[in-house]
């Protein structure tokens, strides 16, 4: 499948804002309307169905859901799938401007996209594959049954689109969902929690078939943790969370931190490289946990790769510079307990724009600025820290083992992605199987790892730390097997 460009996407955010007028179910954009018509619970005057005071009704409410849908053909709940799919495409707009706005992380035109994205090949029923055998003894066959009611926890980088996506997989499962979505982005998840409601209800099924909480907190997650009707954590989110429900006793998919290298050799097509790198980078001001982090680049292209990348919106600061930015993206934080002090992510940050995070240290510069670039030695905190804003450190190597040595150890062991672009096959066989990745990009920009211009079905929650990958229904299920002895065969 080819890459999708820049132009591609503003066409398809266009395609999709012209397509609003012409559905009955999508409400009007927020574009140009006064701010914050909207909170936990509700928008613009609806009340969000399916969103709870206490986590406990909400548990109740997905558990009934869930007894909904045990009780419905696989046809009828595809039916209510295809509806989150088209209600997805219509108010994509709506939840990306919300998620821009609550959060105040990312860009518009790329949450579009992504919304789009998941409506379009997140994979639904038809991934839940029964398996038989047959032999001397009969015949066995193998069901992928749902686990029950899913306790899920979404981010703030991604909220709608995880709970969209997360509801596709766990409902084509079988099972009922509640959430606890991102304290800072409520209202977005709530929104998308609610859209998955009107589909059931507009495609046959329960009027509450997925579940949140108005004021979601760790003791909300605590709570669901704790419930006998929980059968099954999922996860979405840092280190913290992910370790929170991996130590919950239940069985649990965690989907944790990133901090994805890209090397790039002299091989590379470099005026290539240096437009993907720069377009996967921005790609929503780098929220995506996919997303490049930091560059390795071969001292003899080095200087070559930057000037390909500023051609395509990446400034280039100065050592000084940096540590200027440095200063004010990462804050010193002190643990209450231990009274160790480490450096945190400056949440303020996170997801800004280019040129707004070079305002924060007194530049000037167009808005046509998308990615902010800088030189620096491995042990630089930009290189270190996962920052999830656009900034993208560039580390001089002498050759592919000093390249794959240190992106290794930039990556940190979280196995999640790292990303390559050369013509040698030995450089991106050697890099693969060293950083052991859950997704490995060759010569592409970072989301064609998760089907954006890539091959392959899309998620927003990838396990790489329990395993289960670039996450779908299949993941989301239990197997059961019946066995029949010594008949059923035809043969
Ligand atoms: P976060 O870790 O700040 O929060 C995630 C959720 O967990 C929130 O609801 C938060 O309130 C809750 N939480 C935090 N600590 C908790 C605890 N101890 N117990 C219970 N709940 C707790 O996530 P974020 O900042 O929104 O997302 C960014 C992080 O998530 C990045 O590290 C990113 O790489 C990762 N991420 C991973 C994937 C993936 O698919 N692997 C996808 C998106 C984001």
């Amino acid at each position: 499948m080819a890459q999708l460009n820049e132009t591609q996407i503003e066409n398809i955010v266009k395609q999709v804002i012209s397509n609003l007028g012409k559905t009955e179910v999508a409400s009007a954009p927020v574009t140009n309307e006064p701010q914050k018509q909207y909170s936990s619970a509700g928008y613009k005057g609806r009340t969000f169905v399916g969103v709870y005071a206490d986590m406990n009704d909400a548990i109740d409410a997905a558990n009934e859901g869930y007894k909904c849908v045990r009780n419905m053909s696989v046809e009828e709940r595809e039916k209510i799938i295809t509806a989150i799919r088209e209600l997805t495409r219509a108010e994509a707009p709506i939840m990306a401007e919300l998620g821009v706005d609550e959060t105040g992380m990312g860009k518009v035109e790329h949450k579009i996209a992504k919304h789009i994205l998941v409506a379009d090949k997140t994979p639904g029923t038809e991934d839940i594959v029964s398996t038989a055998k047959t032999g001397d003894n009969g015949l066995t066959l193998i069901e992928m049954a749902p686990f029950g009611v899913v306790g899920a926890i979404s981010p703030s980088t991604n909220p709608s689109e995880t709970v969209i996506c997360n509801s596709i997989g766990m409902i084509a499962a079988g099972n009922g969902v509640v959430f606890n979505p991102h304290p800072g982005a409520i209202a977005t998840s709530n929104y998308a929690i609610d859209l998955v409601n009107r589909a059931s209800k507009m495609a046959g099924g329960p009027e509450v078939l997925v579940a949140s909480t108005l004021k979601p907190t760790l003791e909300s997650a605590n709570t669901m943790y704790a419930h006998p009707s929980i059968k099954l954590l999922v996860c979405t989110g840092g280190p913290g969370v992910v370790k929170s429900v991996l130590s919950s006793g239940k069985k649990a998919i965690g989907a944790g931190a990133g901090n994805p290298p890209v090397i790039v050799d002299d091989t590379a097509d470099i005026v290539k490289a240096g437009k993907d790198i720069i377009d996967g980078c921005c790609f929503d001001n780098n929220l995506p946990c996919i997303a490049e982090k930091e560059v390795f680049a071969f001292a003899n292209i080095k200087d070559r790769l930057i000037a390909e990348m500023q051609k395509n919106g990446a400034y280039l600061i100065t050592a000084d510079e940096a540590n200027a930015l440095n200063k004010i993206v990462l804050v010193e934080v002190e643990n209450k307990k231990t009274g160790k002090k480490s450096k945190q992510v400056n949440r303020k940050c996170v997801g800004r724009d280019a040129d707004k995070l070079l305002a924060m240290i007194g530049k000037t510069v167009s808005k046509d600025v998308r990615c902010i670039i800088c030189e620096t030695d491995f042990n630089h905190d930009f290189v270190q820290h996962e920052l999830m804003m656009p900034i993208l450190p560039i580390v001089s190597v002498r050759n592919i083992e000093e390249a794959i040595d240190l992106a290794v150890k930039a990556e940190h062991g979280n196995r999640h992605t790292a990303h390559m672009h050369s013509k040698n096959i030995d450089n991106l066989t050697n890099f693969a199987r060293a950083v052991e990745t859950t997704i490995f990009v060759k010569n592409a920009p970072s989301y064609a790892g998760i089907g954006f211009g890539g091959e392959g079905h899309t998620t927003f929650t990838i396990a790489g730390p329990t395993g289960e990958g670039i996450t779908s229904a299949r993941s989301f299920t239990r197997q059961r097997r019946c066995v029949m002895a010594d008949s059923f065969r035809i043969i």
